[in-house]
């Protein structure tokens, strides 16, 4: 039952597919239809324009957005993006999915996301403090740390969420660490925050391997990208004995069928910054590292790297989404009849969030935790959500996607009708 009319401001193609995939499981699952009426859509969505000083002293205009998709479960929580495609209707589509990543993890927090549209390379350090100190402003009567909490996004960083936590609070006159997440350690940081996301692919892929009656140790992986998820994922399953056979960057790919010394490599690329160039194995394309045989792939750059043509000659068992959507959903069919295990980006890469969340606690409390528990609460959250959507798969006989779309969905409709709608 998908609304007839979709406003405007929120037509774009992402968001539309966004809403077919909450109709598609919401249907499945035989969602109240006053409640899938109502998660289409933004519970409130922040248009701004951003003046910003520019070093040539001249004052350019750029467009910001805040989107608060739903706060059912707790404050809203998402990323902050300085990308040039940044819109409402994409932006207002990634809140909705942090809604239902939130409510999978059993996180008490809501789903939103902001962003401007901006290339952040264009501009100075200057220039892009002058850009989120006035951003910040603009949107600070809508965000706060019982309300909406941002973090780091696409093309935002620590620094980034330390000029927002500064320009916050000197508009209350005090110190409010709560306000972001994604912060430096020195200003209320959590520590395992950089390395969460990577970290928690690799507690889905312990748990993944179970179904194949394997250990860590006994395991060959291929992974494609070696930024933050992909080289933290690489490096925690190297420490567990499994065997890395090939990595790979925007260059291309290496594969070693001895494994790769994947704690020296991450040291030589801060130099080389090209893994074909740092002489750890031979070069292949990005193409045949997805073909490779191996037990398990995790494709943590981009998304649609797996799709209807290339699904076929995938030999992994166990597929674990590091990153956004890489596997598209016609190649999801194609590979869910071959029996390939496919742990799915709202679960598998919500290491991040997990620690967010904790960074958050923490900053409340002010009360710090060290990284041996941030890790240990992290396998806890990352594991139990693992294992609910592989109950529910089995028991419904789902992918492990729709799986885990409608444990998200359920949870938010059982806590919308428990509040009631207000006024009647
Ligand atoms: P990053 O920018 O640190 O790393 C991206 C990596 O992908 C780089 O190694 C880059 O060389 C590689 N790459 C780029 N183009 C490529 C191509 N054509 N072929 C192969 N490799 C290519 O980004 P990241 O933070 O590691 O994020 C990666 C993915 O994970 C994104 O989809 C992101 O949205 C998602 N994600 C990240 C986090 C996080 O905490 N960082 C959390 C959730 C999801």
């Amino acid at each position: 039952m998908q609304p007839t009319e979709i406003p405007e401001i929120y037509r774009g193609e992402f968001f539309e597919h966004t809403i077919d995939y909450l109709d598609d499981v919401g249907n499945k699952i035989g969602l109240d239809p006053n409640i899938l009426n109502r998660l289409y859509f933004p519970k409130r969505a922040v248009v701004v324009s951003v003046p910003c000083r520019m070093d040539d002293r001249t004052v350019k205009v750029f467009q910001g957005y805040r989107v608060q998709h739903s706060q059912t479960l707790g404050p809203c929580k998402g990323g902050i993006r300085y990308h040039e495609s940044v819109n409402l209707s994409e932006v207002a589509a990634l809140a909705c999915l942090m809604t239902f990543k939130n409510s999978l993890l059993g996180l008490p927090l809501g789903g939103a996301k902001g962003g401007i549209c901006v290339d952040p390379n264009l501009l100075s350090r200057t220039e892009k403090q002058n850009l989120t100190r006035r951003y910040t402003t603009e949107i600070s009567n809508f965000i706060g740390p019982a309300t909406d909490i941002p973090a780091p996004d696409v093309g935002t960083d620590a620094q980034t969420m330390a000029w927002l936590m500064d320009t916050y609070s000197q508009g209350l006159g005090n110190a409010v660490p709560g306000i972001v997440t994604g912060k430096p350690i020195e200003i209320g940081g959590s520590l395992g925050r950089t390395g969460a996301t990577g970290l928690g692919t690799i507690f889905c892929l312990e748990e993944a391997l179970k179904s194949i009656d394997k250990h860590m140790s006994e395991t060959s992986i291929a992974v494609q990208g070696f930024g933050n998820v992909g080289s933290h994922a690489a490096l925690y399953a190297h420490q567990r004995g499994a065997k890395i056979l090939a990595v790979s960057d925007v260059h291309g790919a290496i594969f070693n069928a001895d494994g790769i010394d994947i704690p020296k490599l991450i040291l030589d690329y801060q130099q080389c910054h090209n893994l074909q160039k740092c002489g750890y194995g031979e070069s292949i394309s990005n193409e045949e590292l997805v073909a490779l045989d191996v037990d398990a792939f995790i494709p943590a750059a981009l998304d649609g790297v797996i799709h209807e043509k290339n699904a076929k000659t995938v030999r992994a068992k166990i597929i674990i989404e590091g990153a956004n959507g890489p596997v598209t959903p016609r190649a999801a069919e194609i590979l869910n009849k071959s029996n390939v295990l496919i742990v799915p980006d709202i679960l598998a890469n919500g290491g991040g969030v997990i620690v967010s969340y904790f960074e958050w606690v923490q900053g409340i409390a002010s009360f710090f935790w060290e990284e041996e528990e941030v890790h240990r609460r992290l396998k806890y959250v990352i594991t139990r959500a693992f294992n609910n959507v592989m109950e529910m798969a089995k028991k419904e006989n789902y992918d492990m996607r729709t799986a885990a779309m409608a444990i998200a969905m359920k949870r938010v409709e059982q806590a919308m009708l428990l509040r009631g709608l207000y006024p009647r």
